[in-house]
């Protein structure tokens, strides 16, 4: 589906032309009489509910009681053949499955090469290294993002320095990249955070002026796209998770894609040893070129791999579907602020979907009771990430003999470091406005979307109830 959402303004527009000028003031949705109600205020009939139902939280009934869509999905009618085969042949250890695996991924995003590994956190470790990032670099990298992203910096030696986000878009501003420039800064490792495109259409160009290398954290942006062009195909390389909870799950896994021949060959020969490209797995005494160590994925985890792979783009398409439907019914209940995404984004993969909660136009309700409150009537809900900028893992990889030997005294300076590394937009999604909904709620249906919509609804219009009990 191209994805255009309405505009807050066209949507008001287009809801007052139904004769209710109510979009602004949702309470009126369940104060109106129903049968008004149900033919016009939000884009579909809205789910019948009524205000006076005291919140699940203050002792009401939930307002919702059903399961959402569990993750990850097995059927076994199709995705158990491929499996049991592998596993009756005794060939477990990389082989054609996994090249198999490889080859279906670098096609599905369209890169000329891919090579998986054990997990997204060594696909990033094994980038950065064969771009020969090291001891004494800098590497640019979002402090919204999940330590994932950060832990593989710090393994290869070099420095995180961290730019802030945009809050509307939860992604890397690439209005703040320039000024975080050094002369050693040497990469840069765009995120495509909760599986919504960063903006690599500006990205790039800064990249390019400073060359530096790009490494795409595409680890939760699964099919996601910028002008119809999968992400993980725009940097140097792009790096992929199939983590258990991951939109391509198969319980730990990843990829590396790139169209560098020369980067791939030397991927392959680190995640085996250091051997020969294209050396086979058993294969001894052959000579080994570069330093390596083993990452290697397994046939059955490809097996599970290629199962899953086979739904991924009809649920991308349900969750883009859902996640436009909900945000236009949500934005307009004052204090709910959902993502935006850049204009030249074609798809998103929606590994979350989230919004930001104001404080001050639920009458100063807290965030924390927000989501208490939410999750009561039965709809999980998260405040996602914490800031990733000030936490004592960094100060812990500063204080080691390797980093002691490649930087200067005050660049380890962990009061002074975080000093320079801070990101106060970060901070207010961190510690005061973020709320996250999973992927596998978004995989429901209509109903459960507007389940969504009602229940932070009818916490809008009650919340001073929340408030006076607290
Ligand atoms: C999951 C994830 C990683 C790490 O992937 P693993 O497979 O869990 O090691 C890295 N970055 C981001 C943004 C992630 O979400």
């Amino acid at each position: 589906m191209a994805f255009k959402p309405l505009t807050r303004r066209a949507f008001i527009k287009r809801n007052s032309l139904t004769g209710f000028g109510v979009a602004l003031a949702p309470s009126v949705l369940t104060t109106i009489p129903a049968p008004a109600a149900s033919a016009t205020v939000l884009l579909a009939a809205p789910t019948v509910h009524s205000a006076a139902e005291p919140l699940a939280l203050l002792g009401g009934k939930p307002l919702r009681a059903k399961d959402w869509p569990t993750w990850p999905i097995w059927k076994p009618e199709t995705d158990e053949k491929r499996l049991l085969d592998v596993i009756r042949s005794g060939v477990w250890s990389r082989a054609n499955v996994v090249t198999e695996f490889e080859e279906k991924w670098a096609a599905t995003v369209g890169a000329k090469r891919c090579l998986s590994v054990v997990n997204g956190t060594n696909a990033l470790i094994a980038a950065l290294a064969q771009y020969n990032i090291r001891g004494g670099d800098e590497v640019l990298v979002p402090p919204y993002t999940f330590i994932g992203t950060v832990a593989p910096v710090l393994a290869t030696g070099a420095m995180p320095v961290f730019v802030d986000v945009d809050p509307e878009t939860f992604q890397i501003d690439p209005a703040k990249i320039e000024a975080k420039i050094t002369p050693r800064t040497r990469a840069i490792i765009p995120v495509h955070i909760l599986g919504l495109p960063a903006n690599m259409t500006k990205i790039l160009p800064i990249a390019k002026k400073h060359n530096l290398i790009v490494i795409e954290d595409a680890c939760q942006a699964h099919l996601a796209e910028i002008n119809r062009q999968k992400v993980g195909t725009f940097g140097d390389a792009g790096c992929f998770s199939f983590q258990n909870s991951k939109n391509l799950a198969i319980g730990e896994g990843g990829a590396i894609v790139s169209n560098n021949d020369a980067f791939m060959d030397r991927c392959f020969s680190y995640h085996n040893y250091g051997n020969p490209y294209g050396t086979v797995s058993g294969v001894i005494g052959i000579g080994t070129l570069i330093q390596g160590t083993k990452l290697r994925l397994t046939e059955y985890q490809a097996a599970i791999g290629l199962a899953l792979l086979q739904r991924l783009d009809t649920e991308t398409s349900t969750r883009n579907e859902n996640a436009a439907y909900l945000k236009a019914k949500i934005r307009s209940i004052p204090g709910i602020v959902p993502y935006k995404l850049y204009d030249d984004v074609t798809r998103a993969a929606f590994h979350l979907f989230p919004f930001r909660f104001q404080q001050k136009a639920f009458k100063g309700l807290s965030r924390e009771l927000f989501l208490k409150a939410l999750t009561a009537e039965g709809i999980p809900c998260s405040k996602g990430y914490a800031t990733l900028n000030n936490m004592p893992y960094l100060n812990d990889a500063f204080r080691s003999k390797n980093y002691q030997k490649m930087y200067p005294k005050e660049m380890l300076d962990f009061k002074g470091y975080v000093e320079r590394n801070q990101c106060p937009q970060n901070d207010r999604l961190c510690n005061e406005e973020a709320v996250w909904l999973t992927q596998n709620m978004l995989l429901g249906s209509r109903q459960d979307m507007d389940d969504i919509a009602s229940a932070i609804e009818k916490i809008y219009t009650q919340a001073d109830k929340l408030l006076a009990t607290k």
